[in-house]
């Protein structure tokens, strides 16, 4: 039986874990936090995501856990709306997917589904990756050490362990940084999406999840890097003194600055010429991040997880299987991470002047006549999920 170490526990993790589970081999998943992670907002899963799921047997549970958000509105100064994208009625098109659903939700049904077929070892990590032909040496944290044929790294955007085998990454920032709170829920809250568009940069989010809680999101453009690593009380002095003023909602979310469960991040897409080196093999946000702003993040996440157990399943020699995998992921990734132009400064605008304009664009993309047209307006906030065709499984 061929021993797997797949690293993290979110997407991609347990899905190529459940994957290979299925194909026969003996994997152990490894999560540097103590337990699965439940934090998150509204994700999307779409099109060829769509189809791993109901591969999986879980796209029913999946879909019955949806946030129940009814689509995306964009709000201009005083909160007046500009523009309204009803949630889709397919599993591809829209800034509100048809298939919404709470990230740490999604990771548990999928922890969940993995059941017995996967051992889990939570509170820890790989520390050092020493392979020769015949398989990798894994050093963790807590100082235990083991043999494993194959390593599948799966943690994330910023994963330590890619460090280990392709040093130095490199990453390329989008000049944005997100603040995601989960807030009490009022009355005044409604099942949409709501986009204030702040000026100066900034962009606050109001969304529904199924839980009845709010998500709030701070967006703010900005080339100061390292936000993300300040303590919690910079990070919302920081965040306080760029949203002064905004209007709109913007103080109902300040004010839960203190208290709120929050998770800060700066926006950052990796780029790799190769995901794979001898043994070990990248995945997920590890190996490709898109951002939040693609909308297909853990489309990807589970197109390559579910591609890269195939192509393992399939071939026996673990080189073809990665060689097959990067062929056939490569170009829908390529894809995914090619933002529009003027991603994310132009719906996060400066000047009065680009406020008008970007309302002036969203309403010609909502309009009916854009919708019948397609072209870029007719497509707006549609990733390309539906342009990657799985392979067959063996
Ligand atoms: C807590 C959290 C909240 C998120 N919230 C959002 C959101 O609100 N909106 C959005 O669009 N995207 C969010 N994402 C990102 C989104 O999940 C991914 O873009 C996408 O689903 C791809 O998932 P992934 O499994 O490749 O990576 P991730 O979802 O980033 O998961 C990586 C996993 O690896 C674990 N890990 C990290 N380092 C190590 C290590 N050294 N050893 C072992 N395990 C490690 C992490 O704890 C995590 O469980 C979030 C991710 C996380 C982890």
């Amino acid at each position: 039986m061929t021993s797997v170490l797949v690293s993290g526990a979110s997407i991609a993790g347990p899905t190529t874990a459940w994957w290979l589970a299925r194909a026969g081999f003996d994997v152990t998943v490894v999560e540097r936090a103590d337990a699965l992670r439940d934090e998150g907002q509204n994700i999307d899963v779409r099109g060829a995501a769509r189809e791993v799921l109901r591969r999986m047997g879980l796209e029913d549970a999946a879909l019955a856990h949806g946030t129940g958000e009814m689509g995306t509105v964009f709000l201009g100064a005083g909160g007046r709306e500009l523009a309204r994208f009803p949630a889709s009625t397919d599993d591809t098109s829209g800034p509100t997917a048809e298939l919404e659903i709470l990230r740490g939700r999604l990771a548990q049904l999928l922890f969940e589904h993995t059941g017995d077929a996967v051992a889990h070892r939570f509170g820890d990590q790989v520390t050092a990756l020493d392979q020769d032909p015949d398989g990798v040496d894994v050093t963790f944290l807590s100082g235990t050490q083991e043999r494993y044929d194959l390593v599948v790294l799966a943690d994330g955007v910023n994963s330590r362990s890619r460090e280990l085998v392709l040093p130095d990454a490199p990453r390329r920032y989008l000049g944005m940084i997100i603040a995601y709170l989960t807030i009490p829920r009022t009355e005044e809250d409604t099942d949409w999406w709501r986009w204030y568009v702040a000026g100066r940069g900034r962009g606050v989010n109001l969304r529904p999840d199924d839980v009845g809680t709010t998500r709030a999101m701070l967006n703010l453009m900005t080339d100061v890097r390292g936000i993300d690593a300040l303590d919690r009380t910079a990070q919302a002095t920081l965040l306080r003194r760029a949203f002064a003023g905004a209007g709109w909602q913007t103080d109902r979310v300040l004010d839960a600055l203190d208290d709120a469960p929050m998770y800060l991040e700066d926006l950052n897409q990796v780029h790799l010429d190769r995901w794979s080196v001898g043994r070990v093999v990248l995945t997920g946000d590890a190996a490709w991040c898109a951002t939040p702003v693609s909308g297909i993040g853990t489309t990807l996440a589970l197109s390559g997880a579910y591609t890269l157990a195939a192509c393992l399943a399939a071939h026996d020699d673990h080189r073809a299987a990665f060689a097959d995998y990067d062929a056939r992921m490569r170009p829908f990734v390529e894809k995914g991470q090619s933002l529009p132009p003027g991603t994310p400064g132009l719906a996060n605008p400066q000047t009065d002047l680009g406020r008008t304009l970007l309302g002036t664009a969203l309403k010609l993309a909502a309009s009916p006549v854009a919708t019948k047209l397609g072209g870029i307006a007719g497509r707006f906030g549609t990733p390309p999920a539906d342009q990657y065709e799985l392979p067959s499984w063996r």
